[in-house]
């Protein structure tokens, strides 16, 4: 048994209870034998389900967007823009999966050659609670629109969200078994793994459950994608427009309360324009309303869990204790932390070092082009970088340098449907979205005729 809580007033939402090995059975063999006939539907006729989905969300979205901010504290205009981000991806593949996943015709010494792309079977999906929707619908719609069923272990303390995705599903028409929820705890996912009819998993979280998970799928010779933390650079060069760096700064760091992977989590900006940009962030983020999620011109809630508002508070005090100066923020009452921003930050702190999955940022100056790119490398992590510059040709020259999965130019680095997205480093491997994400859960089948 498990509880979920509100983190805006600590009250107990709902109780559960995991559910044990002869339903996580029935459940796979469920989504297995859905899969003997939704894999060899047509493209077409897939799509119609995901129209319906699209009417489904639309339907439910105020109660969505409403759990999810009640679940995890997210402000609710925040909540409601998840939702719409979901219909957009599913709208995105409608056009563009057909061509994907096409034939590729492949020139051979043969009289033909060429490539289909088969789907698998059923995927599991292991999912964080940060954007409780999001992050699910990125990694089952294109694995599902490939012809493979999903099964679906989300955060404990989403439990109401998850079930609500299974809601939207069904209402939607899909054959019971496409898409499953999987109420179970983190320990019982290496057994769903082990399942002989489970072909590969995708992950996004922490690098410990990653880590786990991967290597449970790897003794079984099964297929991983693991999407793990980030701490993304925000590079403020000397010839930035600040008018447009600042506002994109604010959202890249605050939005989400911060608890974002590819949040912007270190700045750097050139010491001729440090103090101007400083100044003005510093009054943007102050002005930043923090309170109830449930209001609408709320943009910071409360952290998802006490817990986690605790951790970025052992880390700001710890690289205060090291020398760094708070500026703004600093404080924490229960879950909510207010937005914070540190000046005089050294690498070997752990607002620098570590992940910060909070409403705390360093600002850091640099002189050079060079000095910057070894900070912004200076990571873990490499999910992505974020590069504000007037002179684009100059920059594009020097994309390469940087170790990353995704370097955005001018604007804060997002998961876009088109784009694929996935880092490097301890950001873990594979990518969603685009094409790149549903070829990831596919026989990449070759066909020759001599
Ligand atoms: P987490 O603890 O790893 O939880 C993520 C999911 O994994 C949850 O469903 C969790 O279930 C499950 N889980 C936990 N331990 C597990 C284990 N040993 N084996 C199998 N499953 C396990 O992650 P989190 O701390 O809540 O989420 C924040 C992290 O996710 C951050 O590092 C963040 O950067 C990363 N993240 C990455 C992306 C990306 O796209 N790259 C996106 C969002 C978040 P329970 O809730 O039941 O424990």
């Amino acid at each position: 048994m498990f509880s979920t809580y509100n983190p805006s007033n600590l009250q107990k939402i709902s109780e559960y209870q995991y559910i044990d090995t002869t339903e996580i059975e029935n459940i796979i063999q469920k989504s297995n034998s859905v899969f003997m006939q939704w894999g060899k539907n047509s493209i077409a006729e897939r799509f119609n389900f995901i129209k319906t989905l699209i009417n489904s969300l639309t339907k439910n979205k105020d109660l969505l967007a409403k759990t999810a901010s009640r679940e995890m504290g997210k402000p609710l205009q925040q909540s409601a823009a998840e939702i719409d981000k979901c219909m957009i991806l599913c709208q995105f593949y409608l056009q563009n999966a057909d061509f994907f996943l096409k034939s590729n015709k492949i020139n051979t010494d043969g009289t033909e050659g060429y490539v289909n792309y088969e789907p698998l079977g059923v995927i599991l999906g292991v999912m964080p609670w940060n954007f409780p929707y999001w992050q699910v619908f990125r990694f089952a719609i294109p694995t599902i629109i490939a012809g493979n069923t999903v099964v679906l272990k989300h955060a404990s303390s989403v439990a109401g969200c998850a079930q609500l995705i299974e809601h939207v599903f069904a209402e939607a028409g899909f054959p019971d078994g496409v898409y499953k929820n999987l109420l179970i705890e983190g320990k019982q996912v290496k057994e769903v793994i082990e399942h002989p009819h489970i072909k590969a998993v995708s992950l996004t979280g922490s690098e410990k459950a990653g880590a786990s998970v991967a290597s449970i799928a790897a003794a079984k010779i099964k297929k991983s994608v693991l999407e793990l933390g980030g701490s993304n650079g925000l590079i403020v060069l000397k010839d930035a427009d600040l008018k447009t760096a600042i506002p994109e700064a604010v959202k890249a760091r605050f939005q989400n309360t911060g608890q974002s992977c590819i949040a912007a989590k270190r700045f750097f900006v050139h010491s001729s324009v440090y103090k101007e940009f400083l100044e003005e962030f510093t009054k943007q983020v102050a002005a930043l309303k923090m309170g109830d999620p449930m209001q609408h011109d709320t943009y910071i809630g409360p952290m998802a869990r006490v817990e986690l508002a605790e951790d970025i508070e052992k880390q700001v005090n710890k690289s205060v204790a090291m020398g760094a100066k708070i500026v703004l923020g600093g404080t924490r009452h229960n879950a909510f932390y207010t937005p914070t921003i540190l000046t005089n930050v050294t690498p070997d702190m752990p607002v620098f070092n570590e992940e910060v999955f909070g409403p705390a940022v360093p600002v850091i100056p640099f002189d050079t082009f060079e000095e910057v790119v070894a900070l912004s490398n200076n990571s873990d992590f490499g999910l992505g970088v974020s590069i504000f510059t007037t002179d684009i040709d100059a920059i594009k020259q020097k994309v390469h340098l940087f170790e990353e999965g995704a370097v955005f130019i001018n604007a804060l680095v997002k998961s876009d449907p088109a784009l694929p997205f996935g880092g490097v480093k301890r950001s873990g491997f594979g990518r969603e979205l685009a094409e790149n994400g549903i070829k990831e859960f596919v026989n990449v089948k070759t066909v020759y005729i001599k």
